[in-house]
């Protein structure tokens, strides 16, 4: 028998050409080629049974879990619970031509910085089982000048689904920010609005879904790399944002409509410590959102301001809240930590006095324990009270300026 050369069946190439051939009954195959196969299969079965309704968590379930870790803001929880539930959904069940198609629902969350979107999304991403990531809209501006263009969202995707479209495809994409690209004026042709209209028609490019060229690394630094296509047909957008001074808006628009004709609610039913909750499309659209953005962001929600109680709640109740972290931190050292009330009420009264709001409460925590946390590691204690009078001459001590920098 003649000396045959043996070649991978896939590539064509020679043994002498590749690490090794594995040998099966009519044929061989390389390294190579068996590495890039096994990658294939992984993803299609990854995109085909990833997601099982069955054993997926119901609305009320995600909510529950999204309870533990978030206090208040229900509504939004609602929203998001809901707009995932369906996300699901809609993948496990790709309409055939006939049928009724189920379209995605994007969602869109207004509140006040400080009051929970980000830790909102952070938290239903840990019980996701789709790719997801959270991107920043600041940094986005119109194609051909200095920062991201909206592509790079996609990118962020792409990476955290190992670069496979068919996976980044079924994905959720949280955009941080997303008042910082509403139009600056009223009228867009005085000056060129790089990170306002021309961001907006970009972004609405992928919110529509269609098929982008995606720069798999992002940015403009690798000019050699190949585009990667995604159809973001399937992927949800969730957006957030604080749109700064919205509530003068809609307290205008109730006014208006409270006096004007066809009026439908009563100037005295409103509740004006929080107007935040009578929100509508029109409010943001008064911010400078494009009309064609707010129609695609069907699910509109709001972030409730918090209040003396929510703070107070923030503090001790969460799942890994602020004062759960330090007990646990001392009980490592073998110390048992514990607070007055008075001296968390304390905490709470500082971050209201100094509007620092939930993320103040960290910082002044932080204060009070520094000087226990440097002490105590070197000391033969066993428990560590916080008393009110500690808190207090640790507060008064610390220079507050700083503090309050800190809590921005
Ligand atoms: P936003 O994105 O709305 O500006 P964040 O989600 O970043 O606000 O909130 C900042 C921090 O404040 C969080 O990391 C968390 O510690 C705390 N926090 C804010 N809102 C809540 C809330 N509703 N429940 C629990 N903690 C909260």
């Amino acid at each position: 028998m003649a000396n045959k050369i043996r070649k991978c069946n896939l590539c064509g190439r020679d043994e002498s050409e590749v690490g090794y051939l594995l040998t099966g009954v009519n044929g061989c195959i390389c390294n190579e080629c068996a590495v890039e196969a096994g990658e294939i299969v992984r993803a299609n079965s990854m995109s085909r049974s990833e997601v099982k309704i069955d054993n997926l968590p119901k609305p009320k379930e995600i909510k529950e879990y999204l309870d533990k870790y978030i206090i208040g803001q229900d509504d939004a929880k609602v929203a998001l619970a809901v707009a995932v539930y369906n996300h699901y959904k809609r993948l496990n069940n790709p309409a055939a031509d006939d049928e009724v198609e189920l379209e995605k629902s994007n969602i869109i969350m207004v509140g006040s910085t400080g009051t929970g979107k980000t830790l909102l999304a952070r938290t239903i991403a840990k019980m996701l089982v789709v790719p997801f990531t959270i991107v920043d809209a600041t940094v986005l501006t119109q194609a051909g000048y200095v920062g991201e263009d909206v592509e790079s969202i996609l990118s962020r995707l792409l990476q955290v689904s190992d670069y496979k479209p068919e996976v980044a495809e079924r994905g959720i994409v949280f955009i941080d920010e997303i008042d910082k690209i509403a139009r600056k004026g009223d009228n867009p042709s005085i000056t060129r609005d790089v990170s306002g209209e021309g961001v907006q028609q970009a972004l609405l490019k992928l919110l529509e879904g269609s098929v982008i060229n995606v720069p798999p690394y992002g940015g403009r630094k690798h000019p050699e790399q190949k585009f990667i296509q995604v159809n973001t047909r399937n992927i949800l957008f969730i957006c957030g944002g604080a749109f700064d001074g919205i509530e003068k808006r809609i307290a205008q628009r109730l006014n208006t409509h409270v006096v004007g004709f066809g009026a439908s609610r009563d100037s005295s039913q409103i509740d004006k410590s929080d107007f935040m909750q009578y929100i509508s499309p029109m409010d943001l659209k008064s911010f400078g959102l494009i009309p064609e953005i707010i129609g695609r962001l069907p699910v509109l929600t709001h972030l409730e301001p918090l209040g003396r109680d929510a703070l107070r709640r923030i503090l001790t109740e969460p799942k890994n809240s602020i004062i759960k972290q330090y007990i646990k931190m001392f009980e490592l050292d073998g110390v048992k930590l514990t607070f007055e009330e008075e001296a968390l009420d304390y905490v709470v009264d500082k971050a209201v006095e100094f509007h620092l709001g939930a993320r103040g409460l960290r910082s002044i925590v932080e204060t009070i324990m520094m000087e226990p946390m440097y002490e105590i590691p070197s000391q033969s204690l066993k428990e560590y009270d916080v008393t009110l009078d500690f808190a207090k001459s640790q507060v008064e001590k610390a220079n507050m300026n700083a503090l309050q920098n800190r809590g921005e």
